[in-house]
């Protein structure tokens, strides 16, 4: 994961290369910006730039020993600390609940931290979610950043800076990383990714800048199945009578994981959905639509609904959106989105 690896970042990047050409990095840096837009990579690939043993063109080459080491997550210099994916510094013990970044992860790095870099030039600690860490995590951490060891770059990745003390942002250099532009993350899911361009057009409208999420998604054919599933309740809407939306509801809000998540993403679909078919009665221009596998029952129903049909629609997926944020349940949500959902029946 060199630099050229990461998409669209460039403002950080440049900024991160700088700082190795005028051979002055900072101690801490703070990537800060959305999940899913290439935080971690660019922590990595910042790590492998520091310590490659053949850089050239302001990048890692990717390919020596240091590089493919922290690639695979093996290097001794290179230590990542990602409670979300169980990666730790040390082993935590078994009532540990993963809620937060307790101090022992933090007394270990900096235990480790005053040695010098066992084979390479520079030793990097990548701590995502910094804001999972507790409190006396964060004062523990300061201790070091106050007193920084030498040869050693201590990356922070979060979301917001704002859970974050104040005492510890003042000693980071600020990386901020970007939502990525949706066209940018259809041509990688093509190129890279080998996803056809339908699947990449409706995946990344629906990443909605995450490329992370978008390259996830493009591995398994979950969401697009998820997808399908809702649609087909979607459409079947506009025909069904009072017992089959409640039906639909129920059995779309059936599992229990992440429920209130999933039910965005169908939130989420549907927006994207009703914008094709708005999109397609005022222009018919197949390259601005998003659901292009399904461009048979776009040219359909946008025929077949009124304007002030589909601003219904649209308004009623909006509400049911707020709602969601309201924490309404959401069954109830549902049920009252397809409710509104009423027969266009004279002109189907
Ligand atoms: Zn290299």
């Amino acid at each position: 994961m060199p630099f050229r690896d990461v998409v669209n970042q460039h403002h950080a990047i440049l900024l991160l290369r700088a700082a190795v050409r005028v051979a002055r990095p900072a101690h801490a840096y703070l990537f800060v910006g959305p999940a899913g837009t290439g935080r971690r990579l660019l922590a990595l690939g910042f790590a492998q730039f520091l310590n490659c043993q053949r850089p050239a063109d302001g990048d890692a080459c990717g390919e020596c020993r240091a590089c493919r080491r922290i690639a695979e997550r093996n290097h001794p210099d290179v230590r990542v600390l990602d409670i979300a994916n169980g990666q730790y510094l040390v082993p935590v013990g078994k009532d540990y609940k993963g809620k937060e970044i307790p101090i022992d992860q933090i007394r270990a790095l900096k235990q480790d931290a005053y040695y010098p870099p066992y084979e390479g030039r520079t030793k990097v600690y990548i701590i995502a979610d910094a804001e999972l860490l507790s409190l006396g995590a964060a004062n523990s951490l300061l201790k070091v950043l106050e007193e920084p060891p030498p040869n050693v770059i201590i990356i922070l990745i979060a979301e917001t800076t704002v859970p974050l003390p104040a005492t510890i942002t003042s000693r980071c250099q600020f990386v901020r990383c970007a939502l990525i532009p949706t066209a940018e993350i259809e041509r990688v899911l093509v190129e890279r990714h080998g996803a056809s361009p339908e699947r990449a057009r409706f995946l990344a409208a629906l990443a909605a800048g995450r490329i992370g999420r978008a390259v996830a998604w493009a591995q398994s054919a979950e969401v697009l199945e998820r997808r399908d599933r809702f649609l087909t309740h979607l459409v079947n809407m506009e025909t069904a009578d009072p017992l089959g939306r409640l039906d639909a509801a129920e059995e779309l809000t059936r599992t229990k994981e992440q429920l209130p998540e999933r039910v965005g993403e169908l939130l989420e679909i549907a927006a994207l959905w009703y914008r094709d078919l708005a999109v397609w009665k005022e222009t018919q221009d197949p390259s601005l639509i998003i659901n292009l596998d399904r461009r048979g029952e776009i040219e359909h129903w946008a025929a077949a609904l009124a304007w002030d049909e589909l601003a219904r629609r649209i308004e009623a997926t909006a509400a049911a959106r707020d709602s969601l944020e309201r924490n309404v349940q959401p069954r109830i949500l549902l049920e009252s989105l397809f409710f509104k959902i009423t027969p266009a029946a004279a002109r189907v």
